[in-house]
């Protein structure tokens, strides 16, 4: 009630800035409702072996096709929904949705078998029993949980930073596989990031976009590989957009990318028709990636 006559008296007092407002207002009402009407879809974007070239798994990536709003990028819908607290439904949709996804292209033998990978926003990481809901969507669907993934923001943990620690043993537990999401953006440092049970980082796109030109970018980008490597974790480059990026992450040793140089997010269909093509990136013309420790 309270929330909602504030909202009213923020509408009437502050009419000059109502654009993004009421846009806002109109995305929230319309999203409430775009679960049950089937606008929403998991697209799938392939991660790609540094190493072989080959698909090594997927990201599954939320699509909202509104009819009033038309296609709204997860960037503007996900915190909407963070705020007032839909994520937890959705996100519950997503992550069964392509855990039954990915089952069905394991027993197509499409891939070596390949891993998962869904983000968890901050809010649905504090959900209590969010393991067994993890736990759940893997009986239902019968995936095994080494091949899922949970992608993680730093948001999750600023937080409560023990609270953050247990959740991720309990999830660990289950035997399925975290990474932390978007490294570089926030503050982690080596130190933190140790603490947790982490398999993978993920380099933020923002640092790889220019990491031919600009040598701050390159050099966070080298030191966050070092990093994993000291660590004994994987590590990933989002946002791979040229092939003289990844010639860069190769030569450094980084095990994997994903970006639009292979290919972009896909809907399920036109995923399956990618890997049945077993199209690989071609890396004959790239530095070897070095002897693996
Ligand atoms: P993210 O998890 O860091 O996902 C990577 C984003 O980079 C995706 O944007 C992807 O489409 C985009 N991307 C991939 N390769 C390239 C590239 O080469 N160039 C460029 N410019 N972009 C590339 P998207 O799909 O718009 O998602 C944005 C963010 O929304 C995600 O960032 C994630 O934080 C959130 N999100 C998306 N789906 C879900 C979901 O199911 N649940 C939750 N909680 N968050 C989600
Ligand atoms: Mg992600
Ligand atoms: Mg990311
Ligand atoms: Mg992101």
């Amino acid at each position: 009630r309270a929330k909602q006559a504030g909202r009213n008296t923020f509408r009437f007092y502050a009419p000059e800035m109502n654009a993004d407002a009421a846009r806002r207002l109109g995305l929230e009402s319309a999203l409430r409702d775009a679960l049950k009407n089937g606008e929403l879809d998991v697209h799938y974007q392939p991660q790609v072996s540094l190493d072989s070239g080959r698909v090594i798994g997927m990201e599954a990536l939320l699509r909202w096709h509104s009819p009033q709003f038309g296609t709204v990028s997860p960037g503007e819908f996900i915190p909407l929904a963070e705020d007032n607290g839909m994520i937890l439904a959705i996100g519950e949709w997503v992550l069964a949705t392509a855990c039954r996804q990915a089952r069905r292209w394991h027993d197509l033998g499409l891939g070596a078998p390949l891993r998962l990978a869904v983000n968890l926003s901050a809010r649905q990481f504090r959900q209590a029993n969010l393991e067994q809901l993890v736990a759940r969507c893997l009986a239902d669907s019968g995936l095994p949980a080494s091949a899922l993934e949970l992608e993680i923001t730093e948001s999750a943990f600023i937080d409560d930073v023990d609270e953050a620690i247990a959740m991720c043993r309990k999830l660990k537990q289950l035997g399925v596989k975290l990474s932390l999401d978007d490294f570089g953006t926030g503050y982690s440092s080596l130190s933190y990031v140790s603490r947790f049970p982490f398999d993978k980082i993920k380099i933020d796109q923002s640092f790889v976009r220019d990491i031919i030109e600009n040598p701050v970018n390159a050099a966070i980008a080298t030191s966050a590989i070092v990093m994993a490597r000291s660590l004994n974790l994987a590590i990933l480059a989002e946002g791979v957009e040229t092939e003289a990026q990844a010639r860069f992450l190769r030569g450094r040793r980084c095990d994997a990318i994903q970006g639009f140089l292979f290919s972009p997010a896909l809907p399920a269909a036109a995923f399956e028709q990618l890997l049945a093509g077993r199209t690989t990136l071609p890396i004959a013309d790239l530095p070897s990636a070095g002897k693996q420790t």
